[in-house]
C-alpha cells in the first residue's frame, strides 16, 4: 500500500460553522461514493478522499478551534459520523478512529506541546493510528506483552501491535507498552510515535469488509523515543485507554446508525423502483401474510428495523449528550455499542433477503454494509464484552434499569 509523502496530503482547513458542517459533510460523502467503492474494490486506502474531505474539517471533528479542528461536541460528531457510516463504513472507521482513538487520546492526556505539535496537522489530514491490540492481548488489553524501557533518557519500545487501524498510513501514532513489567493495568503507559526507524509496518490485513480501511500489524524493534513522548502520566495508560475507548463506543455507534440507515435507505429506493416486494423471496411473504394479510413483508421487515433506527439513534444521542455534560455515560456507551452493532448487522442482512437476487452483486450498497457490518461488532470492545460491562454495571446499581 503506497504511503504519500506526509505533506502532499496537508490541506487547509475552512471555517465551516457546527451548523454547516454536516449538511457539507454530507453532500461531499455522496459525491466521494463512487470513488470510496472503487478504494473498496482495490483494498486501497482512500487518500483522494481523506484529501477532498479535509477543508471541511473532517479530520479534526473533535479538536477545539486553536488547534485547527470544528471543535464539535460529541452529539454533533455522532451525527457526522452517521453520515460516514451510510456512505463508507471503511472511511467512517477511519474517521472515528483517528478522531476519537489517535486524536482525542492526544488531545484529552497531551500536554500542549504534544497538542500543539500534532492535533493541527491531524485537523489537516496527516493519519492518526492507535495502538493498544497485540496478537495475544485484545479483550484482555491489560495483559499486553510490548514493553518501553527508560534509557539514556530516551525510552525504547519492543513487541508487536495488531489491527492498527491506518497502521500503515499514519503520521502519528499512539502507542501503549508496558512501563511496569507484572503490574498488569497498573503498570501500562501511552508513548506518542512518528513513523521512522525501529517502527516497521508488518502485514496489512485483509478482511472480508472495511476493505478501504487500513488494518495493520506493527513491530516495534527497539523504537526510541525521546522521554517526553510520555503521553499523560507514566503507568496511567491504562485508565487512559479504557477512558477512550468509552467515548469511542458512543462514536461507533454513530457509524453503526448510519450503516443501517444505508442499508433501509437503499433497500426502500431499489423496491419502490421496482413497485413494492416483489423480488422478496415468496417463502416469506406466504409465512406473513398468513399471519396478517393486509401486511406485505417486506413492509414489516423495513418498520421494524426503522423502529429501531430511531431508539438505537436516541440512546447513542443520549450517551452523546452525558459526555457533553461531562456526566458519567459509559452504561449507555455499552448499550449503545451492543445495540447498534446488531442493529447494523441485521438490518444489512435482512435488507440484502428483501433485495433477494440482487444481494450476490459485490458493487451493491447494501452488500458492502452487509460485508462491513460485522466487523462493527467486534471493533471498540465486542458485543460480548459490551454485555459484561452492562451485566457489571446493573449489578451495582438497579437504578439503571429506570427511565434516564
Ligand atoms: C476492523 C478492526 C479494526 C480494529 N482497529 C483497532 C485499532 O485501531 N487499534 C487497536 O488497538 N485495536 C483495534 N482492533 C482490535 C479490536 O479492538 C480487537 O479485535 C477486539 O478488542 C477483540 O480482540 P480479539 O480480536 O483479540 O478477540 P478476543 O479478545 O480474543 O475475543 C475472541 C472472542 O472471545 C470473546 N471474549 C473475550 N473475552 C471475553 C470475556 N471476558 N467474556 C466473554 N467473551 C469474551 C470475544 O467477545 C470474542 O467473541 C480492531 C479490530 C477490528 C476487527
Amino acid at each position: 500500500m503506497p504511503v504519500l509523502s506526509k505533506e502532499s496530503r496537508i490541506t487547509k482547513t475552512k471555517a465551516l460553522k457546527p451548523s454547516e458542517f454536516i449538511p457539507t459533510l454530507c453532500a461531499a460523502l455522496e459525491r466521494e461514493l463512487a470513488r470510496l467503492n472503487e478504494y473498496n474494490d482495490k483494498e486501497e486506502f482512500p487518500w483522494d478522499s481523506v484529501k477532498a474531505l479535509a477543508p471541511l474539517g473532517a479530520w479534526g471533528m473533535l479538536f477545539p478551534k486553536k488547534y485547527g479542528g470544528l471543535g464539535l461536541g460529541h452529539v454533533e460528531y455522532t451525527k457526522a459520523l452517521e453520515e460516514f457510516g451510510r456512505i463508507d463504513s471503511s472511511l467512517a472507521l477511519t474517521a472515528e478512529s483517528h478522531n476519537s482513538l489517535c486524536g482525542s487520546t492526544i488531545l484529552r492526556f497531551g500536554n500542549e506541546e504534544q497538542r500543539k505539535k500534532y492535533l493541527p496537522k491531524m485537523a489537516r489530514g496527516m493519519m492518526g493510528a492507535w495502538a493498544l491490540t497485540e496478537p495475544e492481548a485484545g479483550s484482555d488489553a491489560k495483559s499486553l506483552k510490548t514493553k518501553a524501557e527508560l534509557k539514556n533518557d530516551s525510552w525504547v519500545l519492543n513487541g508487536s501491535k495488531t489491527f492498527t487501524t491506518q497502521g500503515s498510513v499514519a503520521g502519528v501514532y499512539v502507542i501503549f507498552a508496558s512501563t511496569t513489567p507484572g503490574a498488569e493495568g497498573r503498570g501500562i503507559s501511552a508513548f506518542v510515535a512518528e513513523p521512522g526507524p525501529g517502527l516497521t509496518i508488518g502485514k496489512t490485513e485483509k478482511k472480508m469488509g472495511l476493505r478501504a480501511s487500513d488494518t495493520a500489524q506493527l513491530h516495534l524493534v527497539d523504537l526510541k523515543l525521546p522521554k517526553e513522548n510520555l503521553l499523560g502520566d507514566l503507568n496511567r495508560g491504562f485508565p487512559i485507554a479504557m477512558q477512550i475507548l468509552e467515548a469511542g463506543r458512543v462514536a461507533i455507534s454513530g457509524v453503526s446508525i448510519g450503516m443501517a440507515r444505508g442499508a433501509i435507505e437503499w433497500t426502500l429506493k431499489e423496491t419502490m423502483r421496482r413497485g413494492g416486494d416483489e423480488a422478496r423471496g415468496r417463502s416469506l411473504r406466504k409465512r406473513w401474510a398468513g399471519e396478517n394479510p393486509g401486511l406485505t413483508a417486506t413492509q414489516k421487515i423495513i418498520a421494524q428495523h426503522t423502529a429501531k433506527l430511531h431508539a438505537v439513534r436516541m440512546l447513542t444521542h443520549y450517551a452523546a449528550q452525558l459526555i457533553d455534560e461531562g456526566k458519567p455515560f459509559s452504561f449507555y456507551a455499552s448499550l449503545a455499542k451492543l445495540l447498534s452493532g446488531e442493529l447494523a448487522m441485521q438490518a444489512a442482512t435482512e435488507m440484502l433477503d428483501i433485495l433477494g437476487d440482487e444481494a450476490r452483486f459485490m458493487d451493491n450498497h447494501v452488500t458492502k454494509l452487509f460485508r462491513d457490518a460485522k466487523l462493527y461488532q467486534i471493533g471498540e470492545g465486542t458485543s460480548e464484552i459490551q454485555a459484561m460491562l452492562i451485566y457489571r454495571h446493573l449489578s451495582s446499581n438497579l437504578d439503571l434499569l429506570l427511565k434516564p
